[in-house]
């Protein structure tokens, strides 16, 4: 088969013909498809998929071999795999697709539709927490903040001890003291206060550096899936990491994190004036009317 009639059959099943008028709808089609494609490429290459990848194209390879020289019994035993494949993939990837699912629904779009009023941090409480951390960074105790922004956290707040506490240093210091019964695990900064303690969050399967642990795993894995900042301090360095986007900036002093949270609330603020703006002009030229 040449490429001409292997362009063409590619055409005749999307539909598009020679001399069929292109529409838009079409080309819509075609682009969200290939977009649809590249990520899932992308997933594959970022998550074990990878390995499982390589293993469907040998299969495929050996089943057109198979075809080809009319290998039956190979032939039936791959189209069985097959069938059996399918059902083993979603059992053996499960723990990915929910993680790629939740990953799509903390989407720009998705973050729209749920969105809550959400103020972000008042520089008051950012104070209070930047003072906690050079106390703790002083005693050397580890310490994992989590700061909600619009992306909601409710499922990893409901794995810790909840608090809904006013967000002072003391208390801060206190609750990963060592050896309390609330110093594992994460708090979470929400609404301006601290919505639970001793939380659960999920790692990042990224390389993220040898000498880091899990708290930082963790801190990463949040900060994968939301938009929230995350601040990491360590026990055994006494060095704070900020997480964001999932990104770990390393070493970071805390003037700078006042700095990177502040610049974001004031773009929130400059965001939300413009849509109040907006609204109004638009209800004046309503009641002009
Ligand atoms: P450090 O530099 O402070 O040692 P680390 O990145 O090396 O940090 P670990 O030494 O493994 O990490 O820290 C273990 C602590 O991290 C636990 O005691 C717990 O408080 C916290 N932690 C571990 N896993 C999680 C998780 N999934 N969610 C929240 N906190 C976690
Ligand atoms: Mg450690």
């Amino acid at each position: 088969m040449d490429i001409g009639r292997i362009l063409e059959n590619i055409l005749t099943s999307l539909n598009i013909t020679r001399g069929t008028s292109f529409d838009v709808f079409a080309i819509i089609d075609i682009g969200f498809t290939s977009y649809i494609i590249y990520k899932a490429l992308l997933w594959v290459r970022e998550t074990r998929a990878w390995s499982l990848f390589k293993g469907i194209v040998v299969l495929i390879l050996t089943s057109i071999i198979s075809y080809t020289f009319n290998l039956y019994t190979v032939s039936w035993i791959i189209s069985n795999t097959f069938n059996v494949g399918i059902i083993a993939i979603i059992i053996i990837f499960q723990p990915e697709i929910r993680k790629m699912l939740e990953k799509l629904g903390s989407g720009r779009l998705n973050v729209a539709l749920v969105k809550m009023e959400n103020s972000g941090i008042s520089a008051k409480n950012l104070d209070e927490i930047l003072v906690s951390i050079d106390t703790m960074r002083k005693s050397r105790t580890g310490a994992l903040i989590v700061l909600e922004d619009e992306v909601p956290l409710g499922e990893h707040v409901s794995t810790g001890v909840p608090l809904d506490a006013k967000i002072t240093s003391q208390l801060i210091v206190n609750i990963f003291e060592d050896k309390t019964p609330l110093h594992d695990g994460a708090i979470i900064i929400k609404n301006n206060e601290i919505a639970a303690a001793s939380c659960i969050l999920p790692l990042t399967n990224k390389e993220i550096g040898k000498s880091l642990g899990t708290r930082h795993r963790a801190g990463v894995g949040v900060s994968e899936y939301s938009d929230a900042f995350v601040l990491i301090l360590s026990e055994e360095t006494g060095a704070l990491s900020l997480a964001h986007k999932g990104i770990l900036q390393r070493n970071i002093k805390e003037e700078d994190v006042r700095k990177i949270i502040r610049f974001k609330e004031t773009e929130l603020v400059k965001k939300k004036k413009k849509k109040r703006k907006r609204k109004k002009i638009k209800w004046g030229k309503e009641g002009g009317k």
